[in-house]
């Protein structure tokens, strides 16, 4: 197997890093229109590469094989993508809802998210919940996947997440509907602000 490759493109959004074919997308900041809207939730977003190839592979092993002695490998691709400088006071893992938790024995995002904040010497807290599974995202679109998670996902304590720079961890970011989800629900509970972190995103450039 190949090295897995790290995130390589020529115009990407510079708070969310959504690739671009172009510059067109971007204002003179370089900011996307999903981040000028506020759509995004979070307030920044770091992957270490694109959802293809080695990386791809990796994942799968990782979260469909239960190879779970991999988190540590994939940690640390994703702590080579956050940028050194920046302070985070507390690490929460998007949830998994417990049904899915249990078929699978172990929720991916939590197991990296532990790496993480070792690596990086931070609490870890699953401060949030999901209420209810939420239906199967692969094949919808992003106003859809929105409508999908809103809702979804709870703060479990306030107290936790108030005035915290919160590090959001997942494996896999494809539209992002999902943790803008999870950021806006942690931003509402108090968070001082969210960036969040994965493995990998899908390049949905075309
Ligand atoms: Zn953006």
């Amino acid at each position: 197997m190949k090295a897995p490759a790290p995130l390589d493109a020529e115009f990407f959004c510079s708070a969310c890093h959504t690739p671009f074919r172009n510059a067109m997308p971007l204002d003179s900041h370089g900011v996307c229109r999903a981040c000028r809207a506020g759509l995004r939730g979070f307030d920044s977003a770091s992957t270490f590469g694109f959802y293809e190839g080695t990386l791809r592979s990796l994942i799968h092993l990782f979260k469909y094989a239960g190879m779970r002695p991999l988190a540590g490998t994939l940690g640390g691709l994703m702590n080579r993508a956050l940028p050194v400088d920046r302070q985070f006071d507390l690490v929460v893992p998007v949830p998994l809802h417990w049904r899915k938790s249990l078929e699978r024995g172990f929720n991916q995002s939590e197991l990296l998210a532990r790496e993480l904040a070792r690596k990086r010497n931070l609490p870890l807290a699953k401060a949030l919940r999901r209420k209810r599974a939420g239906s199967v995202q692969a094949s919808l679109s992003l106003a859809e996947r929105r409508r999908n998670v809103a809702g979804v996902f709870e703060v479990r304590s306030k107290r936790d997440i108030q005035n915290k720079r919160i590090l959001l961890i997942d494996d896999v970011m494809t539209t992002g509907a999902t943790a803008s989800a999870c950021a806006t629900v942690l931003k509402r509970a108090g968070a001082k602000s969210v960036t969040l972190l994965t493995v990998a995103r899908v390049d949905r450039r075309n």
